[in-house]
């Protein structure tokens, strides 16, 4: 397998986020613009993804076989990847075949699909799940849902230094906290390591309470050793996951007019509301220094797009 050079990618820009509610309360962030990385392999996912694609060349993997939905942005940029470096993808998907913008990109970029159906795609954490497929396709790594699990977590510890190397630019010397949208918490459990307790990082959650998030931070920071784990996740699912509400689609509106750069409105839209709110109810003193990280996910919007 071929693999990327290990600077690629690693430059994301650190752009002030000037927003009337920000000034009003004394707060200033910076946005880690993780959407401008690539025009395809985009957002956070190919940080996920880079500890996977080294544990599959070491093991002399031809590929990367994983799963997601028929809008996944995970499946997105591992596609892409594939394209990109010349390494075989299969992606496994929930439910039955439809076509989507994203689902046509796969097939562009070559990625083998196969459609799992609803109960098929439930069964991915049971024990056997793999076997059959790795019977299928014994030259491919097999990577969880998401890019998810420690090597998932270990790929996104370098944005703490992406940042680091850019504050002078903006004219600070140091940060309080990062904010970011979290759906499995991995990029999240990345941070907390690479932090080892030196600023918090602060969760907005885009899927409901009862997703398992904290265990899977949990189990990532015991996993890596960590001792040192400062973080806390709050709601941001809005109902639930990919719920959306007149309120969120119109304060992206207003944000995106504003703020110049683009939002979703099933991770970062959220996330940046959830931060306003949280601004509004006086939680962070004047003076406070954030980094809110754009996960990306942009090329999901065109899905539900099409479905209004
Ligand atoms: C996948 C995704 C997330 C969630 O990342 P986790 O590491 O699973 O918490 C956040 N934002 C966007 C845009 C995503 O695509």
């Amino acid at each position: 397998m071929l693999l990327p050079p290990e600077t690629w990618l690693t430059q994301a820009p650190l752009e002030p986020l000037h927003l009337d509610w920000l000034t009003d309360a004394g707060v200033e962030v910076a946005i880690l613009r993780l959407d401008l990385i690539d025009p395809l392999i985009s957002g956070n996912k190919w940080f996920k993804l880079i500890e996977h694609l080294k544990a599959a060349d070491h093991a002399g993997a031809e590929g990367i076989i994983s799963l997601g939905g028929a809008h996944s942005n995970h499946l997105h940029a591992l596609a892409a990847a594939g394209k990109r470096f010349g390494f075989s993808t299969v992606g496994l998907l929930r439910g039955h075949p439809q076509e989507t913008p994203t689902v046509r990109d796969l097939q562009a970029f070559g990625m083998q699909l196969h459609w799992l159906g609803y109960g098929g795609y439930r069964a991915r954490h049971e024990a056997g799940f793999w076997q059959p497929w790795q019977t299928r396709y014994p030259t491919l790594h097999p990577v969880p849902e998401g890019g998810g699990g420690l090597p998932g977590a270990l790929g996104c510890m370098p944005l703490r230094a992406a940042v680091c190397a850019q504050l002078q630019g903006l004219g600070w010397n140091d940060y309080d906290g990062w904010w970011l949208a979290c759906g499995t918490g991995t990029t999240l459990a990345g941070l907390v390591l690479a932090e080892a307790g030196d600023h918090p990082v602060y969760g907005a959650l885009a899927v409901p309470d009862d997703h398992g998030v904290v265990q899977q931070v949990e189990m990532i920071v015991q996993e890596a050793g960590a001792v040192d784990a400062v973080y806390e996740l709050v709601d941001a699912s809005r109902g639930g996951f990919a719920k959306v509400d007149p309120l969120l689609l119109d304060f992206i509106d207003q944000t995106e007019q504003a703020g110049n750069f683009p939002l979703e409105p099933l991770y970062t839209g959220k996330a940046l509301l959830a931060l306003k709110q949280q601004v509004e109810a006086g939680r962070f003193a004047q003076g406070t220094r954030l980094i809110f990280i754009h996960t990306g996910g942009l090329q999901g919007r065109r899905g539900l797009k099409s479905k209004n």
